[in-house]
């Protein structure tokens, strides 16, 4: 299965798809169980099990029938093997073992 990722690291970032961490019970001071960041640092997301908290640096998946979630890092590496599409280098490449 290929998902799509975006990585969500703070405001700002994907508004579309993550909006400012707002709870009337959870001060925006206070820290995340998840991962010990002040709450104010987080996001806040629709997915198909209702809003979740979404910590800076998670991954933000979307899979092949539109629905999206966050996921940890750790989990995510764990989870996914990432696919990497760099730009063809053609012009500078160094040949391997060359001096800086
Ligand atoms: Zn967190």
């Amino acid at each position: 299965m290929v998902v799509d990722v975006i990585r969500w690291l703070e405001q700002g970032d994907h508004s579309a798809i993550v909006q400012p961490f707002h709870d009337p019970i959870v001060p925006s001071g206070g820290a995340c169980p998840k991962c010990g960041k002040r709450m104010g640092l987080h996001g806040s997301m629709a997915t198909g099990r209702g809003r979740e908290t979404v910590c800076p640096g998670d991954y933000i998946l979307t899979e092949p029938n539109g629905e999206r979630r966050p996921e940890r890092p750790k989990a995510f590496s764990k989870l996914y093997e990432k696919i990497i599409k760099e730009p063809t280098k053609t012009v500078s490449s160094k040949k391997e073992g060359d001096p800086e």
